[in-house]
Order: C-alpha cells, then structure tokens, then sequence
C-alpha cells in the first residue's frame, strides 16, 4: 500500500481523506496556503507544507508548488478531492510525468468526461440516454436557430468547458436567442477560457438524479445507486438525499446497470458520477464528474461503505472491493450543505467562529473543518460543513435531520442552517414532490 499521501485541498474534504488514510495506515501530508496557516487539515495531517499565498490561483490551483510539495515529502500518491484540480486533466499528466500517482481515473478519460460534447458523444455510444439538443458544437447564431428550430423552445445554452452552472443560459423564445447567445459565449470565454457551445432541450419539471459508479480501470464495475440532488439554487446542489423519493428503485437498478456496463467499457478507473436529469420517467444524461463528489456521504451511509478507500486500493492496484451483488442499500440518508452565508442573500459570511457544537447520537455524521475560534478565509468557497443523517426510513431521516439541526450551534458568522429547519416543515418536501425548480421557486415567495 502507498506509505504516503499527499490531499490536494483544504477544508472538510482534506480532514475527510485523511481520516481514511490515517484507517488504512498511510501517512498523510497537508497542503496549505497562507491563509489556511491555522486550518484544521493542517493539524490532522502528519506534516504539511505551505504552498502560496492565499490566491487560490498561486497555491491549491499551483499545479508547480503541489508537485514540488510532493517532492519534498516524497508523498507517492495525490488525491485531489473535489474542485481546485480534481478534474484537471494536465495536473493529473504531470503527476505521472513525475512518477506520482493521481487517485482518480486516467488522463484521457478526464479529458474526454470534461468536454461535455465529448462526453455526451462517448456516453451515447453505450446506450446512455442523452438530453435531445445539438450534436456536437454550435458554433454561431445562425447555427443556434437551426437547432431551436428544431429541438422546440425552451432550450439551454450551455459552454463545453462549462461547471458550477456557468455560461447557462435558458431560451425561451427566438428574440432573445441572439443576446443570450452572445453572453453565454463571453461568460464561458472569460470563466473557462473555452466559449464552445451546445444546447439541449431545456426539461421543464426535471429532477436532478445521479449514479454513483466505480471501476477498476480493468473492466469491473459497479454502480452504487442514486443520490436526488434536485434542491439547488442558481443550478448548485443545496440538499442531497437518497433513495430519490420520486424514482423507484427498479428504474435505478436499470439505470445504473446501462450506467455500469458503460463505465465497465470504458475501463474507467476510480469513482464517478454520471448526472441525469429525469422527467416523465425517462433519465436523460447531462454530465459525468471524474472524481468524488460532495454528496458522497450519502451514499456511503446507505451502503455502509468508505468510497475514499475505495478510491486508495484501485489506485494502488489492489482492485476493487465491491462486487454488485454484494451491495445492498440500507435505509434513508439526507445531507445538508451548511454555507456560510447571510440569508435571505446568500452573501458569503467568512469571519471568526465563536462558538461551534456538533450535534451527534445515533445516525449523525458531520464532516466539518471548523473549530471555536477559527477563522473562515474570505477567499474560499463558502462551505463549511456537511450534516449527514442516516435513519430505517426516510420519514425518520427528516425527523432525525430536524433534530440535529436544532443541536448544532455555529456562532460569529451567519449560516445557511435556518434554510434547512424551514425546507424540513415544507409539505412538498416531505411528501417528495420537488424539482430543480423547486428551491428558487420557493425562495422567491419567501421574500414577497
Ligand atoms: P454544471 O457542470 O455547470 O453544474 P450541469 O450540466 O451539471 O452543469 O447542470 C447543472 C444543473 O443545471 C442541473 O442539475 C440542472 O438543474 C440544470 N440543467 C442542466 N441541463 C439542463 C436541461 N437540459 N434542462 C433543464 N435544466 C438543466
């Protein structure tokens, strides 16, 4: 097994990884920008190492200070995490230049899986459903106006390169086409430095489901079933839970062997997320993500299973331990990501943290990387923990969540804790009947 892992990131999802490590025996190594000099991540890791000041741009994203951080510590493995480089197809090059292995899937097929044209192309070779919309890119307005035409409004612009909702664009009708055709282009050109642009059918009533899928990079897969991230606002996830109160689960078992026969022919290596949107009982895939997702836990809970783990023993070579007829889901688990930010604007809210209490008991997981007395950078994404609650039924999970919403203290900067307590009283929640739509529908009445 490695001896020594370096965790390519910060926060929660550092102290996350590293918890497994220090399980599995391996030495860990934390990295760090100046900001972070006080972070949680780097007390937990075994050493650690300063790589930039607190520009995201000039540390966690400095693929030259990471792989200099590797040297110095003679770390034998990376594992990026999510976002900053975990789908960063050059770092991942670069490490194996330098005899260092990435944990996640091979250079070509973060590539391919990052071109979201690419993508949809190679999944519809393996008889993934794909969201009707233009084969390939659309390269003008003229271009755009065919396809429309065609598709039949509304419909969505989207950037290749795109993520995080950027460079979207929804259409509803042919005057606008032009102006939204042109802005997305330039958001995606400045976010991505990519402006190629596609478009699908915009699904009106859709829910947001997606597979968790694994490989060994040999031909063995598995699919872990779905995670419903259907409440977001601005096209981000806020709550995720499984099973999907709105699909069955012999859709699923269909979905996820069409999703793992795919990934078995790939031969993909590592954990994956294949992305769906599903309406009127038909899945239509949008994306697929090469690397651990946020909501991970969820499924982990219901399945009774590290995913990280996983992710260290493929890497390694060891294979893997999961076989699909030994993969049983138990239960309901629901996550809340707690952001913080002011509500009811969403402003982020970095600060000092005065007082922190984790609510615990039975079915309880916080994955947080906060502390009394730390202070939350300005710089960074605004999450700053993850309340997981795992229980028999999903009716007990929300009375679960509820109560552990109402132990948890985080006192100094503001939270997004309240949203939750009041999503949890809303009747379509608890009945299940919700869309993507949903929460920024929601939250516009709130404020009337
Ligand atoms: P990103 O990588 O920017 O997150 P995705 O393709 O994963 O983009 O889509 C993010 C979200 O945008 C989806 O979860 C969904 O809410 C919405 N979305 C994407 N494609 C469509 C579509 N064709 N119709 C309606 N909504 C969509």
């Amino acid at each position: 097994m490695f001896k020594k892992i370096l965790i390519a990131n910060r926060g929660e999802i550092a102290l996350r990884v590293i918890r497994t490590c220090k399980e599995m025996g391996i030495k860990t190594v934390a990295v760090y920008s100046q900001a972070d000099v006080d972070a949680m991540h780097v007390r937990m890791a075994d050493e650690s190492v300063c790589i930039g000041p607190a520009d995201s741009a000039k540390s966690y994203l400095s693929i030259p200070s990471i792989i200099s951080a590797c040297e110095i510590t003679g770390s034998e493995a990376v594992h990026p995490g999510y976002g900053f480089l975990s789908e960063n197809a050059k770092f991942a090059e670069i490490l194996g230049d330098h005899g260092i292995k990435f944990i996640g899937p091979s250079v070509s097929h973060i590539n391919t899986m990052g071109d979201k044209i690419n993508a949809k192309v190679q999944m519809e070779t393996f008889n993934v459903p794909c969201v009707p919309g233009s084969n390939g890119e659309v390269k003008d307005v003229h271009d755009a106006n065919i396809i429309a035409k065609k598709i039949g409004y509304p419909v969505l612009l989207k950037a290749a390169s795109g993520g995080g909702g950027i460079g979207m664009k929804i259409v509803s009708s042919d005057d606008q086409l032009e102006t939204l055709f042109l802005q997305a282009k330039s958001e995606a050109k400045k976010s991505f430095n990519d402006d190629t642009m596609y478009m699908e059918k915009y699904l009106e009533k859709p829910r947001h489901i997606e597979i968790q899928v694994f490989g060994d990079g040999k031909g063995k897969a598995v699919h872990l079933g779905e995670r419903d991230c259907s409440l977001q606002r601005r096209h981000q996830k806020v709550l995720e839970e499984t099973p999907s109160p709105g699909v069955n689960s012999e859709e699923i078992t269909k979905i996820g062997n069409i999703c793992s026969n795919a990934i078995s022919k790939m031969r993909y290596e590592g954990a994956g997320t294949i992305e769906f949107l599903y309406e009127k009982k038909k899945f239509f895939f949008i994306e697929m993500n090469t690397r651990l997702q946020v909501e991970h836990p969820i499924t982990e809970a219901i399945y009774g299973v590290d995913l990280v783990r996983e992710q260290i023993r493929i890497a390694y070579g060891m294979g893997m331990s999961l076989s699909q007829d030994t993969l049983n889901p138990k239960g309901h688990a629901i996550e809340c990501r707690i952001n913080a930010e002011s509500l009811p604007t969403f402003l982020p809210s970095p600060g000092n943290i005065k007082e922190f209490h984790s609510p615990g008991g039975i079915g309880i997981r916080m994955d947080s990387a906060i502390y009394n007395g730390f202070m939350i950078p300005p710089h960074y994404d605004s999450l700053i923990g993850k309340l997981i609650v795992h229980a028999d039924s999903r009716s007990m999970a929300i009375s679960r969540l509820s109560r552990a919403l109402d132990e948890l203290i985080i006192d100094g900067v503001h939270t997004t804790v309240d949203l939750f307590k009041k999503i949890l009283d809303e009747k379509d929640f608890n009945s299940g009947e919700y869309n993507i739509h949903w929460l920024e529908r929601w939250l516009a009445d709130q404020v009337k």
